[in-house]
């Protein structure tokens, strides 16, 4: 199997789960994590693009709400405060470690208008060329039911194949794609090498996302299926050492590796 040694343009997808605590509150330990190695990987020469969700988690600890609220409006003013939050975040740790970071916020009507889509490349490829790191979102607060990507796994796989990415890393809460649901199959195993998304591969995805994020397993073998069939490497792994990232751009076995069709 070939690694991703030679990955020149990534796009990395972190989760709710992965940025915040169970009290709803920023996991600034992982976060800064995260971020000091994004910059470095970004230091030693790949152009890197994060793909961020958290907006609604954050906006809901930041408001002292109890839970996600259920209702769009709501849900939607959320976002706009954590959305605010997350970037302050982002922006702070990025620029201690000499990084400069860009927002876009994106719904998807701007990626089937073929005017605003070439716009949105536009912004990616010179934010590339000046050497910052594109920080990307869904724009939560004006996307209604019927423009909404609605998972940042989605998104992701989307942005990626907008840009040409060579790989997508989708970090979640768990180690990658197992033979069974791990939370309750000790005899499940991590799947290390997907070649085909097949029917029996999509069987293996648990539709429960954790209370805090949104997709689970199977918006992330759809992500997988998007971004592989148009020729992107595309790993889920754990988000909760970032340093393992590390690992997989020395071409190293990390995660579920879906490989490219
Ligand atoms: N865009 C949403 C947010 O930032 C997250 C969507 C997702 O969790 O996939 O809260």
């Amino acid at each position: 199997m070939r690694g991703l040694k030679n990955a020149k343009r990534i796009v990395v997808k972190v989760g709710t789960s992965t940025l915040t605590y169970e009290t709803g509150k920023t996991n600034l330990r992982r976060m800064d994590k995260l971020v000091r190695v994004l910059a470095d990987l970004r230091n030693s020469g790949l152009e890197v693009a994060l793909v961020t969700s958290g907006a609604i988690g954050v906006g809901v600890g930041k408001l002292g709400l109890k839970e996600k609220p259920h209702d769009t409006p709501s849900r939607q003013a959320a976002a706009t405060v954590g959305q605010c939050e997350l970037m302050f975040m982002y922006d702070k740790l990025f620029s201690e470690y000499g990084n400069v970071i860009g927002q876009l916020l994106i719904t998807r009507s701007d990626i089937e208008n073929e005017e605003r889509k070439i716009n949105l490349v536009n912004s990616f490829e010179k934010l590339f060329e000046f050497g910052a790191i594109p920080i990307i979102n869904e724009n939560d607060s004006v996307a209604v039911e019927e423009i909404v990507f609605g998972d940042n796994d989605t998104l992701s796989a989307i942005v990626a194949k907008l840009i040409g990415a060579d790989c997508l890393v989708i970090l979640t809460d768990t180690d990658g794609l197992y033979s069974g649901n791990p939370r309750e199959d000790e005899n499940a195993t991590l799947i290390p090498v997907v070649n085909e998304i097949t029917d029996d591969i999509l069987a293996l995805a648990d539709t429960k996302g954790s209370a805090r994020g949104t997709g689970g397993m199977v918006t992330k073998l759809h992500a997988a299926q998007i971004a592989t069939d148009v020729g992107i490497d595309t790993v889920v792994m754990n988000g909760s050492e970032p340093e393992d990232l590390y690992r997989l751009f020395d071409g190293r076995q990390v995660g579920t590796h879906f490989l490219p069709r």
